[in-house]
């Protein structure tokens, strides 16, 4: 098979050119990385999950007409998606106070907040990505009012359906983080969500036992990552075939 053209590698993921042109293949790697890449790890078998679990999330969506970028996954580690222009900002909804919203306001995490509350980082490594308001938004032409309204709407659509798709499977959905694409139709433009929706890229804890299962365990040294994302795939019924629980030792 001709070796696919590379378009892009990220920390996660590396972007091929597609079969056919405005497509473009995603490769789940296995790296992890936190702190803006400060922490690094290989954890085996991320990739596959992240990718299973990112169509089910995305094929969710596209079902309930939220649009996406996603087309079909192709095998264990790689999905093709609508290629797009990736708007430059993290859109980040909250439902419980944790993380980087705790630390700035003081708030304890897992704390109810009042409302869904939707933030917007820029996109930027160098500066570790750093908030920005709807009037920088504005300013610098990073999007339009217009976008700005649609991004809103999209974000509290996405957060309704992972959070009623994780309240489904005794997991709560504390905040999560998307991407948005605008996708060129002749002379108009669309928005989709795009990237990834994944452990990686939103806080899961166990409703019960508040057990987290996301990546503040390799963020903060919390057990085995796989492990917790195979217990998000395992209980949405998304496993990758011939993955069995690993033995357990009867004394
Ligand atoms: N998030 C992400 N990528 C980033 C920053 C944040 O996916 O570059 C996700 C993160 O996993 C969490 C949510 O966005 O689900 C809110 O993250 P927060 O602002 O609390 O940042 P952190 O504490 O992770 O630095």
């Amino acid at each position: 098979m001709a070796r696919r053209k590379k378009i892009y590698e990220g920390k996660a993921k590396t972007l091929y050119e597609g079969p056919e042109p405005g497509t473009i293949v995603q490769y789940f790697k296995d790296d992890a990385t936190a702190f803006n890449a400060e922490k690094r790890a290989t954890i085996e078998g991320k990739g596959v999950l992240n990718n299973l679990l990112s169509e089910y999330f995305m094929t969710g969506l596209g079902a309930i007409g939220v649009p996406t970028h996603f087309l079909k996954r192709l095998n264990m580690r790689e999905q093709l998606v609508r290629s797009c222009e990736i708007i430059p900002l993290e859109v980040i909804v909250r439902n419980y106070a944790a993380g980087s919203l705790s630390k700035r306001l003081g708030i304890e995490e897992g704390t109810a907040l009042p409302r869904p509350i939707v933030e917007y980082c820029y996109k930027d490594d160098a500066l570790g990505d750093p908030l920005v308001t709807e009037e920088h938004i504005a300013a610098f032409g990073w999007a339009s009012q217009q976008d700005m309204d649609d991004i809103l709407s999209l974000a509290l659509r996405v957060n309704d359906f992972m959070s009623g798709v994780m309240f489904g499977v005794g997991i709560r959905l504390v905040d999560f983080k998307i991407e948005i694409g605008r996708i060129y139709d002749g002379d108009f433009q669309r928005l989709v969500v795009a990237d990834e929706i994944s452990p990686d890229s939103c806080r899961l804890w166990d409703i019960e036992t508040k057990q987290k299962l996301d990546k503040d365990v390799f963020r903060r040294d919390l057990g085995s990552l796989t492990d917790a994302y195979s217990e998000v795939a395992r209980r949405l019924g998304v496993m990758p075939k011939g993955a069995t629980p690993k033995p357990t030792l009867i004394n």
